[in-house]
């Protein structure tokens, strides 16, 4: 056998299913042909409380336990920064919003994250008339850098062929798959939206969601934190700030958009009262499950192939737990929760 494993995708998911299987020292070889880019251009952000409601994010207290010192064992490895910790503060716009972020805080899985006070603006050019909540234990991991270095040492290592994976050369045996002139015990599938080509698991629910980001150049808007309005605004330093993103279900190119630049410009002038210069615009499409859960397992007629998709629009903080879950199944016959395994959606 030449590889315990083969992993088409590296993305987020990508990356945490290899640091289990290293963890584990099986042998793997990656397949990537970057037709995908969600993971290069996320925001990054976590945070374990939905902004609009204010109620936790599911299962958020045990994914960020995994995911924190995930990255930072990266950090270490790569001697990169990657967890910017920012705390983020959510413009309210009424005092009924004032009135709900109280309440909530003093819930259970919140109390440990938000800040019962109301924060007044000092900043002239943000407009926030009606105060700001503050969020504490959230950030941004700078999910480009990661995947840029992990490529980048695997292809050292000889374990990343910059390639399509053509499915229809794959031939599948009792014991182990060769693709190509590679025989491996087992394939996981990472693709991100790439999942729609993928002829053993393109009939899953994949509701994808498109979204838009702009970077802009703002000397005189001077804030080190998060915010959370119309949009999510976050500070990358020299000035730099990340603004999006959009969600669009219809369009299903990775191609930046003028009407997505129009959208988060429209937004962004409701929050900030400063100029400013575009200098990136990006887009990409979050693989997203039609109930908003993970998807993880073994294909139902051939167990020798697995999936692990459906981060959506939280991939940063879900990736790393999920990941673990999905080796424990595979090689240890762990049961999967019923909400993230993929007969959930079999008949
Ligand atoms: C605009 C935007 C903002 C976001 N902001 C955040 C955020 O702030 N916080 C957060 O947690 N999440 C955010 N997300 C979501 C996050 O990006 C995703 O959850 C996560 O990146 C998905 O990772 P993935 O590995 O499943 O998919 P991807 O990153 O898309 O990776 C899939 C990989 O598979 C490869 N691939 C596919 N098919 C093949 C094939 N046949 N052969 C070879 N390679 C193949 C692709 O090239 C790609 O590299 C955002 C997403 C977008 C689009």
């Amino acid at each position: 056998m030449d590889f315990d494993y083969i992993i088409v995708g590296l993305g987020l998911a990508g990356i945490a299913f290899v640091e289990e299987l290293k963890k584990h020292n099986k042998s793997f070889l990656v397949f990537d042909d970057s037709s995908q880019n969600s993971s290069l251009v996320a925001g990054g952000m976590y945070n374990p409380v939905v902004l609009k409601r204010f109620t936790p994010v599911w299962n958020a207290h045990e994914q960020l336990e995994m995911a924190i010192p995930f990255y930072q064992k990266l950090e270490k490895k790569f001697r990169i920064k990657l967890d910017h910790k920012l705390d983020i503060y959510r413009i309210f716009k009424s005092i009924e919003e004032q009135n709900n972020w109280f309440v909530a805080c003093d819930k259970k899985l919140l109390h440990d994250y938000m800040i019962p006070e109301l924060i007044y603006n000092s900043n002239k050019n943000i407009r926030a008339p009606f105060g700001m909540g503050k969020l504490t234990g959230t950030g941004r991991i700078d999910v480009k850098n990661l995947v840029k270095h992990y490529k980048k040492t695997l292809m050292e290592e000889g374990l990343l062929k910059k390639e399509k994976f053509y499915y229809d050369e794959m031939k599948s045996y009792d014991e182990y798959v060769d693709y190509k002139a590679i025989r491996a015990k087992r394939i996981v599938f990472c693709e991100g939206f790439g999942l729609k080509k993928n002829p053993f698991f393109n009939e899953l629910p994949m509701k994808e969601v498109k979204g838009e980001l702009i970077t802009i150049h703002a000397p005189d808007l001077n804030i080190d934190y998060l915010i959370k309005s119309a949009v999510f605004m976050m500070p990358l330093g020299d000035n730099l700030y990340k603004v999006g993103a959009t969600f669009n279900w219809n369009d299903k190119t990775k191609d930046p958009t003028k009407d997505g630049k129009e959208e988060l410009e429209l937004k962004l002038s409701s929050v900030i009262n400063c100029k400013y210069k575009i200098v990136e615009h990006t887009a990409g499409i979050r693989p997203t499950i039609k109930d908003r859960r993970p998807i993880l397992g073994l294909h139902p007629k051939n167990k020798k192939l697995a999936i692990f998709n459906g981060l959506g629009t939280r991939g940063v903080m879900i990736a790393p737990l999920m990941a673990r879950k999905l080796y424990q199944h595979i090689e240890n016959n762990m049961e999967l929760d019923k909400e993230i395994a993929i007969d959930r959606f079999q008949k």
